[in-house]
Formats: structure tokens, C-alpha cells, sequence
């Protein structure tokens, strides 16, 4: 469970799952060895303060990111930090939103065989319209241009530990989790749930976060925006060429020829735009590739304490 600033929510969601951890140890669901890792994605507020008091009566580890890297890249700390260490993970928001009492499905499914379940959420009702309208646009963008995801599935799922060891496996520094589960070719299975709304707290998700995610799933996973410009380079070089010799046929045939303001203005506005918009896209993949080639750390861990009732686990 990843965690940013959310000191009004996490000392409930902290029982919660401690509850549903002891519950799900006593169905015999998980061993009794289980245990809850909490990641504080460099929060500013006392939510770390809260996790630690929690720390050493209950199984939990805290990994303390050094600063903010957002949910994407804190999740992937906490996946890779418990790759070795289980037989399988499952990933939930701290806020509650997610029905955790359908844990217990997604245990049934990784027993009968399944590497990968996904949670998906049965409606989004409790979504504000905002969040309702980039929902729509988002998967309207993922379907144009090709990207494979599972609508209504956000980063609530189990992974086997298979599935954490393909994980590590990307080394791509933009990381779209909810993208590359698909590609492992594991056998998986859905597990659909009622979202709650948030008891307490904001969402954590700003718009310019949530443009980011997205933008990164479409240049993570297509190269079709780049193929769009093509062909869009390829039908206006055509245009232009019709135009071009309609032009010259008329410069020729005809001798009342009076220069157009607008047949100028307009083509020089129309292709200024064409290339600014083309070059943002090419900028974008380019972006991408700086970074890629970098390889930079994607996080760093600046604390780990684990609790004194777990032995098994060695940090
Ligand atoms: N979160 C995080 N780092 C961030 C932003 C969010 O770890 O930079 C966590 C947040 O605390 C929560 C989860 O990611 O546990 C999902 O965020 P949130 O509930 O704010 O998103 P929403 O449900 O509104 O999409
Ligand atoms: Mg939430």
C-alpha cells in the first residue's frame, strides 16, 4: 500500500487491514507468516509518524521513499522490495476506496492457479463528474491508439510471485503498471468490486499527475501517435501538391491571376500548426528515450523497518 500525505485516513485504514490480515490468517487463506508493507511515497504531513506506531505490535514493514515519486513508481518500490520474500502480493490504495473484503476472491483465484488477478471496479458512481469525464477519455484514447488495458482495473491486484519476478524483469523508467500485466502472457483472472468513496482525506491524484499517467500509458505502450503524423504528413504533402499545381496551372492558363490574402494565411496557419502538433509528438517519444537512456533510479528506499514479530523476513 502506497501512501502520500494521508494522515486523516491511515490510522483506519491501518486497522482495516491489519483486521482483515488477522481474518484472513484465521479462514487459513494466507500463512501466518503474512504480512502488510506499507510505502510512504515521501510524504510532508504525520502519516509516517502514524504507520510507526503501528509498526512493531503488528506484521507490517514501512519502506520510507526519500521523496515523492508518485503512485506509480512507490508501488513498484514496495513490489520489487517483496519480489523474494512471498508467494504472492496484493496491491491496494491506503484509502479504503477498494473493497478489501474481496481479498479473499482473489486468494481463491491465485489457488486455483492464477498468476495475476485484477480488481475491477463494477461502476464508477461514487466518481465525481470530473473524474467520470477523464475516466471516458482516457480508455477512448487507450482503444484509438492500440494500447491493451483492462477498463475499470486501477493497481488493485494480486500478483503471484512469478509474476513479481517478470515484473523486475522491466527496466523501463516510465513505468505503466496497469499496461504491462497483460504483455507477461500469465494466466490471470478479474475479480470485480464496489468502490466506496473516500471516508476522509483528498484524492492525492492532481490533474497534472493523472494527464502524466495517462500520457505515459499511451507513449509507453503505442508508437501509433508517431505513425498519426505520418500519415497525416503523407495526405496534407498530397493536398499540398494538387494545390500546388492547380496553382501553377492557373499562374499559366490565366491572366487575371490576383494573389489571395486567405490562400496564403491559411496553409501557412494550417501547416505552422500541423508542425508544432507533430513535433510536441515527436518531442514527447523523445523525452521518453533521454530519460530511458539515463536509466535513472526510479526511486530510492531511505528507510526500512521492519517489525520485531516477523523473523522470516530479512530486509
Ligand atoms: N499516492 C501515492 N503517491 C502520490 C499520489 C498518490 O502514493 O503521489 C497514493 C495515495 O495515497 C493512495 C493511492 O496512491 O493510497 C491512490 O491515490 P488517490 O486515492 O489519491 O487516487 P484516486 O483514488 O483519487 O484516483
Ligand atoms: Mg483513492
Amino acid at each position: 500500500m502506497p501512501f502520500y500525505n494521508e494522515e486523516e485516513i491511515l490510522r483506519t485504514s491501518i486497522n482495516a487491514f491489519i483486521q482483515k490480515l488477522e481474518n484472513l490468517k484465521s479462514k487459513d487463506l494466507v500463512s501466518s507468516d503474512s504480512f502488510l508493507v506499507f510505502i510512504d511515497d515521501g510524504s510532508v504531513d504525520s502519516s509516517f509518524e502514524i504507520l510507526h506506531s503501528f509498526i512493531n505490535t503488528n506484521n507490517i514493514i514501512a519502506l520510507k521513499l526519500s521523496k515523492n515519486v508518485g503512485h506509480q513508481n512507490a508501488l513498484l518500490a514496495g513490489l520489487e522490495y517483496v519480489c523474494d520474500k512471498c508467494d504472492c502480493a496484493i496491491s491496494i490504495d491506503c484509502d479504503l476506496e477498494q473493497d478489501i473484503n474481496k481479498i479473499d476472491e482473489f486468494l481463491y483465484c491465485f489457488r486455483n492457479g492464477c498468476d495475476i488477478v485484477f480488481g475491477v471496479r463494477n461502476n464508477r458512481k461514487s466518481d465525481g463528474l470530473f473524474k467520470k469525464a477523464s475516466a471516458i477519455l482516457f480508455y477512448t484514447l487507450m482503444n484509438i491508439f492500440g494500447v491493451k488495458i483492462i477498463k475499470n482495473h486501477a493497481d488493485y491486484r494480486l500478483l503471484s510471485a512469478k509474476a513479481l519476478r517478470f515484473l523486475s524483469e522491466f527496466k523501463e523508467v516510465n513505468l505503466f503498471l496497469r499496461g504491462i500485466f497483460l504483455e507477461m502472457g500469465l494466466k490471470s483472472a478479474i475479480v470485480y468490486f464496489d468502490v466506496k468513496q473516500r471516508e476522509c482525506g483528498k484524492s492525492k491524484y492532481s490533474l497534472s499527475k493523472m494527464l502524466s499517467l495517462a500520457l505515459n500509458g499511451i507513449t509507453s505502450f503505442s508508437t501509433a501517435p508517431l505513425r498519426m503524423i505520418f500519415i497525416l504528413g503523407f495526405l496534407i504533402a498530397i493536398c499540398s501538391g494538387i494545390f500546388g499545381i492547380y496553382g501553377l496551372a492557373v499562374a499559366i492558363f490565366s491572366d487575371s491571376v490576383v494573389p489571395g490574402w486567405a490562400s496564403i494565411v491559411i496553409p501557412v496557419y494550417f501547416l505552422g500548426g500541423i508542425q508544432i502538433l507533430s513535433l510536441g509528438i515527436i518531442g514527447e517519444y523523445l523525452g521518453k528515450i533521454y530519460k530511458e537512456s539515463k536509466s535513472r533510479p526510479r526511486y530510492f528506499i531511505d528507510k526500512v523497518i521492519i517489525s520485531k514479530k516477523l523473523k522470516v523476513v530479512s530486509d
